[in-house]
């Protein structure tokens, strides 16, 4: 071997040994977490000004005139979760439903809402279930987890303003899906800026590559707004700003209900024919075209909301964006009252109903507290009403629960129930419907007595209607 080559191989092997010696170090500083960049400040392109959660994929176009408005003249950020995909929903288009029909409109959802320039989209992992039970809907979700990953999107969008469903019954498609979702954004907006809550979100990570630790932020957004799917919107009167979908947008020279119907028209699956939607993505934004999407329930005019909770100085009708603060606020903990009828013997209602009078005390919804529990049933139809019977005597208690019931309405009559010492009973009227339709709400009074005494009164007020999305049975 020449003296020139072993020289060579000589470099050759130093310039190995400094590779090797730097891999392993650059391994185990990787490894070991030692010295890695870790970045202080959130990811703003994900601010959001406002965050809307909402059930499925359409779900939006109940707002969407507004969203159009904020986005393109008030170059307002939004967001939108759907904590489900709508795999329950009906097909007008093609043959896929349950989960596939869930990957189709998944993106219905992203086409509609980036003709309205939003692009933070998210789809969690709810089940569509079609009934009128919020419980229902909370039970299939799973809940736990939608909760938790809606208090995430919170957290990493940082919205000053939250918008919903109306947690609360209605006369209307009332659909459980829609009420669970404000549910959960009412709890989500309580819980984000806890640093109790969900903590691993808000653990700085320790690891080049973390797969725990999220490195969130809590965050209390200012401003609680929701909207309906009632068939009548007049209660919200009052409680809320309006906004007129159709003054005309200055930067794009047509109306806002254009805009919204150009976005709408995306749900071709979800309309009872996707020539709607063909027609306006054809440039057909005529009035005729526009009245055929809110028949099919999209599109309704004008936007109403209702303040359910304000952090800042704002009145209840005046703009979304009044008096919010330009700078964070400070985690704004509820404190709710306790129950009222802590009595010895405590009858109240049970399902739903009896649910949303205990959540809007915790979330201190003192406006919604106006509430009247109501729904719509079809005809015939069975509108099961559950009594919630609570003894914390140390003797058994008899009681009796009857009903008075409307014109054309039947029902069994309830046995009186046995109700043990520190135990509770829940006893069902189970009331059908007369075969008429009608408007008008009707009142199916309850009443419970035990030795003589009234222990309840309360009436549910129903409508008979053509179409709801599913009973409480
Ligand atoms: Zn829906």
């Amino acid at each position: 071997m020449s003296a020139v080559r072993c020289k060579r191989n000589r470099l050759r092997t130093y310039l190995m040994n400094r590779c090797r010696t730097f891999y392993l170090l650059a391994w185990i500083t990787l490894s070991c977490g030692i010295a890695f960049a870790q970045i202080s400040t959130p990811d703003d392109r994900y601010k959001a000004d406002i965050l809307v959660v909402v059930a499925h994929p359409d779900d939006d176009t109940i707002v969407s005139s507004y969203l159009a408005r904020g986005v393109f003249d008030q170059h307002k950020r939004v967001a939108v979760v759907y904590c489900t995909r709508g795999d329950s929903g009906s097909n007008s288009t093609g043959r896929e439903r349950a989960k596939a029909l869930g990957l189709v409109r998944e993106i219905e959802g992203r086409k509609a809402l980036s003709r309205l320039g939003i692009t933070n989209v998210w789809y969690l992992d709810g089940r569509d279930t079609a009934s009128q039970d919020v419980l229902l809907s909370l039970a299939t979700w799973p809940s736990a987890s939608v909760l938790e990953q809606v208090v995430r999107i919170v957290r990493l969008t940082r919205p000053e303003v939250v918008f919903t469903w109306l947690p609360g019954s209605v006369a209307g498609e009332n659909h459980g899906d829609h009420q669970a979702a404000g549910v959960t954004a009412t709890e989500a907006f309580d819980m984000a800026g806890n640093p109790t809550m969900f903590p691993s979100q808000l653990v700085a990570p320790i690891r080049q590559f973390e797969n725990a630790f999220e490195g969130l932020t809590p965050w209390q957004p200012q401003k609680l707004y929701y909207f309906t799917d009632a068939f009548d919107t007049a209660f919200f009167k009052g409680h809320g700003p309006e906004y007129d979908g159709n003054q005309t947008s200055p930067s794009r020279k047509v109306t806002y209900l254009q805009l919204a119907a150009q976005s709408a028209a995306a749900y071709y699956t979800q309309l009872p024919d996707p020539n709607i939607g063909k027609r306006i993505e054809n440039g057909d934004v005529s009035a005729a075209a526009i009245a055929d999407m809110e028949k099919a329930g999209y599109l309704p005019e004008p936007v109403r909301l209702w303040l359910g909770k304000s952090h800042v100085e704002s009145g209840a009708t005046e703009d979304v964006f009044q008096g919010l603060s330009s700078t964070p606020i400070v985690f704004a903990p509820v404190s709710p009252v306790p129950a009222e009828s802590e009595g010895k013997l405590a009858v109240q209602f049970g399902g739903p109903f009896g649910f949303y009078r205990n959540f809007w005390r915790a979330h201190e919804l003192k406006s919604l507290e106006t509430l009247r529990p109501e729904i719509a049933v079809e005809p015939r139809d069975t509108l099961t009403i559950p009594v919630v019977i609570a003894n914390s005597n140390n003797t058994p208690v008899e009681v009796t629960v009857a009903a008075e019931l409307p014109s054309g309405w039947s029902a069994s009559p309830i046995s009186p129930v046995s109700v043990f010492p520190h135990s509770q009973s829940t006893v069902l009227l189970r009331a059908i419907a007369p075969s008429q339709l009608s408007e008008k709400f009707a009142e199916i009074k309850l009443r419970a007595d035990s030795q003589g005494k009234i222990l309840f009164q309360d009436s549910v007020f129903v409508q008979v209607s053509a179409y709801v999305a599913g009973q409480v049975k």
